[in-house]
């Protein structure tokens, strides 16, 4: 694994751990949160059951208060304090069933002496006057200071139902204690104060200074009278404290939010409370739902982060595998182009030492032919050269094939008026053709004097390939048809159309494939099977194409198309035209053109046709050129780069290393137009870089330029 696949994979461990911290941070924040908020509420559930329970007790005070003053006022009634002291018992009645019927609540109203012996109640109890109460806990309440008291609980003597009783005592106008005034109260009357009082999802209750329940809603009757002296908050009312607490119920384990507050005036204590887990059942509710969300996030996270970081690997091993097939298949097709490149130039090389002996081969045998011979060893000779410039063909088609494939295949484009060079691949043709009686039929309707860009000698070739096959394939009789179509814009076709036997869709395929012959070898035509295969390479070497049409039993149309351009002659001819009689353009002096290209030196000779005082001499090999330049030091050189046997800038070199011919003026004609190449040009030495295709005026001002003009005036 490379150090480069490994860092994702590294970062992406990383990124892991940074979200994970991230989601613990904030998993840490929402328990604190919430702890806060748990925290927050169960204070408000604690202030909630306080300001209750306050509430609460302030309203029994006042109740009971109420009842004291009721009685207070009773006792203050002269004829009942006169009854009262005087223990006139049927005076007494009035009064006491008055108080009792008004106010039933209180209970059953009584009347002892000081010494607490009952002598007076309502409804009456005569089995019970005479009776000394003063062991009673509210006649010892009373009379610790002779003030209201209210009593704890306890059973009734006569029912044994738990009452309280409110007792007063009862003084003269002079202020002297003349008996008690007493009620027992029912708890009945407490609880039906108490027992509208809800406390959302908890209760209260009331203790007296023993503990003992004075109101609860549930427990009730004797049963329950002593059993919260040992609740913890009754505990703390009993030792006189006040507040909210949060407690645990030893009898059912129970945790409860407690407010427990005393009332002052009547020695009792009461209690609020709240189960704590019914109270915060909400904010459990809501943080177990959080809880459940949180984790589900988690585990989606954790999920994604793993799916992420699988993937992400899997597109990591994905990208090497990727990365490792692209190398192989690199490797391959460098393989291939190495292999292509060899065989290309093994061909080459074989063509090249096959074409010399061959050469040598054909020259004797043409010696022998013009020698006395017999007629057989005349027939064996026309044979040989038969077979040689078969060969020849063949050797020079694979050359052209593999000088295409190997990038080698030096093209001189120029415009080539394409009529011209149809009409003079005909005439190639025509024997061939007469032989067998076909005809050969041209419409160059439209086409006129339009030039097409390319190859002079490689279109015609390409031209007399599909003209000699569409005669070759024909049958006796036969025709050819030429026509063009130039309905594309820029481009020129040929179509080559013949009366042969068509061409099998099935073998289409095939036939651009070089030396597959289609079976023709069987049917005794002579050929290579390069033709096609090299047409086609040449027409699109020269920016064309070269395709076909056929139709078995009808005939087959081949067409090559090329991009059109515009004629140079005719801005040669346009130049040709314009009045050259000036003096100043009279020249003389030899110019020397060093180029392989027969049609660019017969274009030169046109052009130089309008400076008769020119020489021209033309070389079309390098070290022709090179001769020539130091037999006759011209004053002018034009060189062509492309040459069969040295390249330009070579021919440049020594042309300027030579003390005789350092001094002539070099001019560079090239289709190259690249500026590293016109400036490596320049560099080393040459006067002037002149780019193909010739722009006729721009040549002559050139040659005007270097040349002398003439002394004789032209004619
Ligand atoms: P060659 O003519 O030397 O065999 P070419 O490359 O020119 O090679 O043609 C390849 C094959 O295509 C021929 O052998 C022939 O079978 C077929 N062919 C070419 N031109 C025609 C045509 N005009 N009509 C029918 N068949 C043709």
């Amino acid at each position: 694994m490379t150090p480069r696949l490994a860092t994702p994979r590294h970062g992406s461990s990383v990124l892991l751990v940074g979200v994970l911290a991230a989601l613990l941070i904030v998993i840490g924040m929402t328990a604190i949160f919430y702890a806060r908020f748990f925290h927050l509420e169960r204070q408000e559930k604690l202030d909630e059951n306080d300001a209750i329970a306050s509430s609460v007790a302030a309203f029994i005070e006042a109740q009971e208060q109420g009842y004291v003053n009721l009685l207070a006022a009773y006792a203050g009634r002269f004829r009942f304090r006169e009854a009262i002291k005087h223990q006139d018992r049927s005076e007494a009645a009035v009064h006491l069933r008055q108080l009792h019927d008004s106010f039933p609540g209180l209970g059953r109203p009584f009347l002892t002496d000081p010494a607490g012996v009952l002598w007076a109640a309502y409804p009456e109890v005569p089995e019970l006057y005479g009776r000394p109460l003063a062991h009673r806990e509210w006649y010892k309440g009373v009379s610790r200071d002779w003030n209201p008291y209210l009593s704890d609980v306890f059973a009734s003597a006569r029912d044994g139902n738990p009452v309280v009783v409110l007792a007063l005592p009862v003084r003269d106008v002079n202020g002297h204690l003349i008996g008690i005034m007493g009620a027992a109260q029912p708890l009945e009357e407490i609880r039906r104060w108490l027992l509208p009082i809800q406390v959302p999802t908890g209760d209260l209750y009331v203790v007296d200074r023993k503990g003992q329940l004075v109101f609860h809603r549930v427990r009730t009757g004797p049963a329950h009278l002593a059993d919260y002296a040992q609740v913890p908050v009754v505990q703390r009312l009993l030792a006189g404290e006040e507040g909210v607490a949060e407690t645990e119920n030893p009898v059912d384990q129970q945790v409860r939010l407690s407010a427990y507050r005393r009332m002052p005036t009547l020695g009792w204590g009461l209690v609020v409370q709240r189960e704590k887990s019914a109270a915060l059942t909400h904010i459990r509710t809501l943080i177990t739902i959080s809880a459940a969300c949180g984790l589900i996030l988690i585990v989606a996270l954790a999920w994604l982060g793993m799916t992420a970081v699988r993937s992400r690997r899997q597109v990591t091993e994905a990208l090497a595998a990727l990365e490792e097939r692209s190398r192989a298949l690199q490797e391959a097709r460098d393989e291939a182009d190495r292999a292509n490149r060899a065989k290309s130039e093994f061909l080459s090389r074989m063509s090249h030492e096959l074409r010399t002996p061959l050469n040598s081969a054909m020259g004797f045998a043409q010696l022998l032919q013009t020698s006395p011979l017999s007629a057989e060893d005349q027939e064996s000779v026309e044979h040989i050269l038969k077979g040689g410039s078969h060969l020849l063909g063949l050797i020079n088609e694979v050359l052209d094939l593999a000088r295409i494939e190997t990038g080698r295949l030096a093209l001189s484009p120029e415009p080539v008026q394409l009529v011209d060079a149809v009409t003079a691949a005909v005439s190639l043709v025509q024997p061939l053709a007469t032989q067998r009686r076909i005809t050969i039929a041209m419409e160059a309707d439209g086409i006129g004097s339009r030039h097409v860009m390319a190859d002079r000698q490689r279109l015609q070739q390409i031209l007399l390939n599909l003209l000699a096959n569409a005669v070759k394939y024909n049958h006796d009789g036969g025709e050819v048809h030429l026509t063009y179509d130039a309905s594309q814009p820029g481009r020129l076709r040929v179509l080559v159309r013949d009366t042969g036997p068509g061409i099998p869709s099935a073998n289409m395929p095939r036939l651009f494939i070089p030396f597959d012959r289609l079976g023709a070898e069987h049917r005794g035509i002579e050929g290579t099977g390069l033709g096609l295969a090299l047409s086609r390479r040449l027409a699109e070497a020269m920016d064309g194409r070269l395709e076909v049409t056929s139709t078995v039993g009808v005939g087959s149309t081949f067409w090559v198309e090329l991009p059109e351009t515009e004629s140079l002659l005719d801005s040669h001819e346009a130049v040709a035209i314009v009045p050259d009689g000036a003096a100043e353009n009279r020249r003389d002096g030899v110019l020397l053109y060093i180029e392989d290209n027969l049609s660019n030196v017969r274009l030169l000779e046109r052009i130089l046709a309008r400076r008769p005082g020119v020489k021209l001499l033309t070389a079309m090999q390098a070290s022709l050129g090179l001769e020539l330049a130091q037999q006759h030091l011209p004053d002018l050189i034009l060189l062509d780069l492309n040459l069969p046997d040295l390249p330009g800038a070579e021919v440049l070199a020594r042309l300027r290393a030579h003390p005789t011919t350092r001094h002539i003026p070099v001019a560079v004609l090239s289709a190259d137009a690249t500026p590293g190449q016109i400036r490596r040009m320049l560099d080393g030495g040459a006067m002037a870089y002149v780019t193909k295709p010739l722009e006729v005026a721009k040549l002559l001002a050139l040659v005007d330029e270097v040349l002398v003009p003439s002394s004789q005036p032209s004619v």
